[in-house]
């Protein structure tokens, strides 16, 4: 049977690449067509004189030669279009996107404003509807709450803006009691409260707060906006609130990295992004509740909660439900999901009509997959305040394309900065202000090829199970097989080495640890993982084709792990842990992405996963042989 997903991806081999020519080409030609029809009157200013000059002549050759260099430099790249690249979070991009974006880039629009960009700002705001409708956000006008959504440059910077909308919501009672004082007008007997009180409103309270200073009179008004910490700054805002010095961010130690650079960007300093216990490589729900409460109990507030829905090392999700479930019991937080890996993941979950698929019909297609856990989180994501979604991860566009989704878009005004060149503001509606993502995103000049790569993409493969689905479906299956053939290969080695996955997989990342039997040191147990991922990893200086496969590692740090976690892994790898003489367990770390790695290799011969795994049996064997 003919594969449904054949037509999307340029392939391995370049299989597609009569289309993909053909097409650049036709789309190359149609553009400078349109470039001719602009005022074809006019003199050429590149005249044809010019084109037989010297100068001209050289500039060209200069052109070429450089151009050949580069391409040429760009062979030592990474082959991620292939299915024996299983390291980070790429694989072959979605031709149509791909097309689309490369196309539109000689158009070069900006997203910042419609001006700039009167095709792609409308596909921005299409795309950004798409992954809300996907995620289970309302965008409907007739059901509230409404969300909001737009691109960035990838996660880290959707994680820093959804972080400063939730700052900025959750000091804006402090700046409304501020203006109340000065004026000593009350409009609502609430804002009297102690900034504790203040500081534990409800994301839909604070929202509604917005609704009452907008029906205040002008000074009022302006009372406020000269209160709000982004006009006096964070140091003069805690010296009138002290408490806010201790607001804190609660996130796993599973989180990515980019949010220590959101504390440290906002000013809120790393030190209060307190770490929330994980068990199994997830948030541990009971630990999470307890330090919700002994919080409560000792008067400090919590900014926002962040729930990763897919962990970069480890692919693991957290219970977005329970943290969704928690708020407000006694704390309110911002709850934000960090889904910059499994982001897409839930079009396997919805059907054509945008509904929620039962779990059982989901589970029908896989051998584990989904998880009551994976399900009930998934289910769950349309509770949280705001999610992150790279679309250059698991969307398959190239690099330069995130999103940032907020479930209710009352408070996306608060961020809104104007300027008088760009943003020409006449009286508008509530509606036309939303159309403009550029006032309230963090970055400024954006690309509108992104929009188009991601517009054209989610065109011809809707975000919904029976199209983009599959391609998540068929990263699923590919991590099932090698759970599969990884479960197989520990029984096998079991009398010379013992393999582990430190977590249980989620979805469609796989980690593995190895420990040569009789050793019990885990710095040794460390080297011998090392060595393997080290016939594995990229080299600059060594030529891609004499690698076999690529994968990646991280290390698990051993204070990351709950006892449970410690006792499973001394058990299934024979280690001591307690003799502490590494820091972390290291671990080779597989991302399942390419939708090609089911297929043989070659007639007759394995799939790449299989290979992979006969792979790392040789490489184990060669490694533990006597001078190996
Ligand atoms: C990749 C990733 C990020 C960062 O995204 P960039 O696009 O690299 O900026 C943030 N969070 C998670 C969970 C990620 O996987």
């Amino acid at each position: 049977m003919a594969d449904p997903l054949s037509p999307w991806f340029v392939g391995a081999y370049g299989e597609n690449n009569d289309f993909f020519e053909r097409t650049l080409l036709e789309l190359v030609r149609d553009h400078v067509f349109w470039r001719r029809n602009f005022h074809p009157d006019d003199q050429p200013p590149i005249t044809t004189r010019e084109q037989h000059g010297a100068p001209f002549l050289d500039g060209i050759a200069r052109t070429r030669q450089e151009l050949h260099q580069l391409t040429a430099k760009l062979k030592h790249s990474v082959p991620f279009f292939h299915p024996r690249y299983l390291g980070h979070m790429v694989s072959d991009l979605l031709m149509p996107g791909l097309i689309a974006q490369l196309i539109t880039t000689l158009y070069n629009p900006n997203n910042v404003v419609e001006e700039a960009a009167p095709v792609t700002v409308k596909l921005e705001l299409e795309v950004a509807a798409q992954l809300a409708r996907m995620l289970g956000y309302s965008m409907d006008p007739a059901h509230a709450p409404r969300a909001f959504g737009h691109l960035t440059s990838g996660g880290t910077v959707a994680n820093d803006e959804a972080l400063w909308l939730a700052r900025t919501l959750k000091l804006y009672p402090l700046a409304v009691r501020d203006a109340c004082e000065h004026l000593g007008r009350w409009p609502d007997a609430r804002l009297r409260g102690e900034d504790f009180e203040l500081l534990n409103l409800s994301v839909a309270e604070s929202a509604d707060l917005l609704a009452l200073v907008a029906a205040q009179p002008p000074d009022f008004r302006a009372a406020v906006e000269a209160a709000r910490v982004e006009q006096v700054g964070l140091a003069a805002f805690a010296v009138r609130h002290p408490l806010v010095t201790r607001l804190a961010v609660l996130a796993p130690a599973t989180a990515h990295y980019s949010w220590k650079k959101a504390m440290k960007l906002l000013g809120l300093g790393v030190d209060q992004l307190v770490e929330v216990p994980t068990c199994g490589g997830r948030i541990d729900p009971e630990a999470f509740a307890r330090l919700l409460e002994d919080r409560a109990a000792a008067r400090l507030p919590v900014l926002a909660v962040v729930g990763v829905y897919g962990t970069t090392e480890f692919g693991t999700l957290d219970a977005i439900d329970e943290l969704a479930r928690l708020r407000g019991r006694p704390l309110h937080y911002w709850l934000h999901v960090d889904a910059a890996w499994g982001g897409y993941v839930p079009s396997l979950f919805r059907d054509e009509r945008g509904a929620l698929r039962p779990r059982e019909e989901v589970a029908g297609e896989f051998a584990y997959f989904p998880s009551e856990r994976v399900y009930r989180a998934t289910a769950a994501l349309a509770d949280a305040d705001s999610i992150t979604v790279d679309a250059h991860k698991l969307g398959f566009v190239p690099f330069g394309c995130g999103a940032v989704l907020i479930r209710d878009r009352r408070a996306v005004p608060l961020l809104a900065q104007d300027a008088a060149y760009v943003f020409v503001s006449g009286e508008e509606d509530d509606d036309a202000r939303f159309r403009k993502p550029g006032r309230f995103s963090l970055e400024g000049s954006r690309p509108g090829a992104a929009a188009a790569g991601c517009y054209v993409n989610h065109r011809v493969l809707p975000l919904d199970a029976a199209h983009f689905g599959r391609l998540i479906a068929r990263s699923v299956h590919a991590c099932e097989k090698l759970f599969d053939h990884l479960t197989a290969l520990a029984r096998e080695l079991s009398p010379t080495v013992a393999l582990a996955l430190p977590f249980e997989p989620d979805c469609n990342l796989v980690c593995l640890a190895l420990n040569p039997r009789g050793n019990t040191s885990l710095r040794h147990a460390n080297a011998l993982t090392r060595r393997l991922y080290e016939a594995m990893a990229v080299q600059p200086e060594l030529p891609v084709q004499l690698r076999t496969f690529f994968g990646s590692c991280t290390t698990v740090p051993l204070a990351q792990l709950s006892a449970r976690d410690r006792a499973r892994l001394e058990a299934s790898l024979q280690l001591d842990l307690s003799a502490a003489d590494d820091d972390g367990l290291f671990l080779l770390r597989h991302t399942l992405m390419n939708p090609w790695l089911l297929t043989p290799q070659a007639e007759g011969e394995p799939d790449y996963v299989e290979g992979y795994a006969r792979h790392l049996t040789t490489l184990l064997k060669a490694v533990l042989s006597p001078g190996g």
